[in-house]
């Protein structure tokens, strides 16, 4: 009786139940779709983080394959779908979009602080006049630094070096964009710069050298662009960071690629999985 029963069992029973399972469902998505979207952006910070922050390196048992056992904050390196650096291969892009802008530059002439932190020397900006604007907000400039060799790489081809210059929102998101270098001619607006390098890691309390830049004379921002979302390439791997990655390329001299080496040298994270990311051209 009980086998015959079931199959028959009225489906209007079910309904009410079911659709009450389904909108409880449903809400559950939207929260957590709601709490994905706004959490990483309200907790990501610029690199590198403070110095409380766990030792970490590019080689060794410190090394990006362990980041991620380093400290709990870092775990995103590991298990995060959205990280950086990737391979943009040219053949797969999608040409922009209304919504994936092309990122306008207002850079102007700075006093930089030149700072050797131990992972890169990067130069911070004594005021905040530079920015960026890209999907209509505006980034203020806070460093820039650089790696060697390059952390992205453009149709499986990895550069001499990488200058990134790491902005940020009034709301703390990121967006960074990365310039690819090459060998050739001294550059004149880093002249100043690489003469005086710290060679020793620089502290709260150090005195470091100062330099006047305006980044508007090493980067014209009128060539195309590759845009795509990404994280900070050094812990805690945060995401949430828009990424501009310039077509045009910048050179440094020998003797500047050289004066960089001789303190830092293979200061990048190995290629990480694109996954289902679009990777966008905006001209
Ligand atoms: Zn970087």
């Amino acid at each position: 009786m009980i086998k015959k029963r079931r199959p028959s069992l009225p489906s209007k029973k079910w309904d009410l139940p079911v659709f009450v399972l389904l909108a409880v469902l449903g809400l559950s998505q939207f929260v957590l779709y709601a709490c994905a979207a706004t959490t990483p952006q309200t907790t990501v910070s610029v690199e590198p983080v403070s110095t409380e922050a766990k030792h970490w390196s590019y080689t060794g048992d410190t090394g990006p394959e362990y980041w991620y056992r380093l400290d709990p904050a870092y775990a995103m390196a590991q298990y995060g779908k959205s990280q950086s650096p990737i391979d943009i291969i040219t053949s797969d892009l999608t040409v922009s979009s209304d919504i994936i802008g092309k990122p306008v530059f207002a850079y102007q002439e700075t006093q930089f602080e030149v700072e050797n932190n131990g992972h890169t020397i990067e130069l911070v900006p004594m005021a905040p006049d530079n920015y960026i604007t890209i999907d209509s907000d505006s980034y203020v400039l806070q460093q820039f630094h650089f790696h060697s060799p390059s952390e992205h790489q453009i149709d499986g081809k990895p550069f001499v070096m990488e200058l990134h210059l790491v902005h940020k929102s009034a709301q703390g998101n990121l967006a960074v964009l990365g310039i690819m270098i090459t060998e050739g001619a001294e550059n004149e607006v880093f002249k100043e710069t690489f003469a005086a390098l710290p060679q020793e890691i620089t502290h709260e309390g150090s005195s470091k050298p100062e330099v006047k830049i305006n980044l508007a004379d090493l980067f014209s921002g009128e060539q195309g662009m590759y845009r795509y979302e990404g994280s900070l390439t050094t812990p805690p791997c945060s995401e949430g960071v828009k990424w501009s990655i310039a077509t045009q390329v910048i050179e440094l001299s020998s003797a500047q690629i050289h004066a960089f080496n001789a303190l830092y040298t293979g200061n990048k994270r190995p290629l990480q999985p694109r996954y289902e990311r679009t990777v966008y051209f905006v001209e």
